[in-house]
């Protein structure tokens, strides 16, 4: 029998001295106060500064954490996203302790079914299919549901030749689901493999943090791979290399930054230019096709 215990371990002195610097907003708690606080500088705003500023904070430039339906709204056009899948959600076939109740409580908070909102939209007039995963759903996790929508996406898009734009926020496999989750990592990576087969363009943006089992599939396997500032990217993340190695890791490891310097990623786009940065490649990317 599994038990939680099985999954704890000591802490050591090395960590919590890597926390992220992007702001991690409880936004399902605090989606019902009328100010909003800035986790990072604690100023208070009006909630609709949120959409007015690209969702960063005016006071001190914090990046403030989106669900994933906030992230597809804001980057379609006006009434372009036509969401797919929408009901489709996981099971707690291994039985795991806590699961059931962990997922019911999180599809209460969010209003979501599962991490991952999937559709096709618009982007600046540029057709495209959208996928947006989300930091408030267990953490971003990749369960079955995850995987399945997102091959979906990549399906359609295939039969409708549309080219993908999909956001990135994950701590990894949800473990939660032991191997039905390290497998999506393959059926993923099949699904957009075959998608760019037939010369089909995939964007992914990166952002704070994504790491583990989708880092290790669909994230780094973008035709184009664009970051957000400071974003967390890696497979371990840093304490668990640390732990390992047993010694401290250089100033920015695994940040957006430090992952361009290496090659890793294409390009850092700050929010307020995504939309145009990407409405951008999808247009270059069709125009080459045209011809
Ligand atoms: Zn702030």
């Amino acid at each position: 029998m599994i038990s939680k215990e099985h999954f704890k371990r000591p802490n050591n002195r090395l960590e919590g001295e890597q926390e992220p610097k992007v702001a991690a907003l409880d936004a399902q708690d605090e989606q019902d106060l009328p100010v909003l606080v800035c986790p990072e500088c604690k100023a208070a705003f009006d909630r609709d500064v949120r959409e007015e500023t690209d969702f960063v904070c005016p006071r001190c430039g914090a990046l403030w954490q989106m669900s994933a339906r906030e992230r597809a709204l804001w980057l379609a056009d006006e009434g372009t996203f036509a969401e797919m899948d929408a009901s489709l959600e996981c099971a707690d076939r291994l039985h795991f302790p806590g699961y059931a109740e962990k997922l019911a409580k999180t599809q209460r908070d969010t209003g979501e079914r599962e991490g991952v909102v999937t559709g096709t939209a618009e982007i600046d007039g540029e057709s495209c299919a959208l996928f947006c995963m989300d930091p408030f759903f267990i953490m971003g996790s990749m369960g079955a549901a995850v995987g399945e929508k997102i091959t979906r996406l990549f399906e359609c898009a295939l039969e409708k030749r549309l080219p993908v734009v999909g956001y990135t926020v994950s701590g990894g496999a949800r473990i939660q689901e032991g191997m039905f989750s390290l497998l999506q990592m393959a059926k993923t990576s099949g699904a957009v493999m075959r998608h760019g087969n037939e010369g089909l363009f995939y964007v992914a943006v990166l952002t704070h943090p994504t790491t583990g089992g989708v880092v290790a599939s669909f994230a780094m396997e973008a035709d184009v791979i664009l970051a957000e500032p400071l974003a967390l990217i890696g497979f371990a993340g840093p304490r668990v290399i640390e732990q390992t190695l047993r010694q401290k890791l250089p100033e920015g490891f695994q940040r957006a930054e430090f992952l361009l310097q290496k090659g890793f990623v294409d390009r850092i786009v700050p929010r307020n230019e995504q939309k145009r940065e990407l409405a951008l490649l999808l247009k270059l990317n069709r125009k080459g096709a045209d011809r």
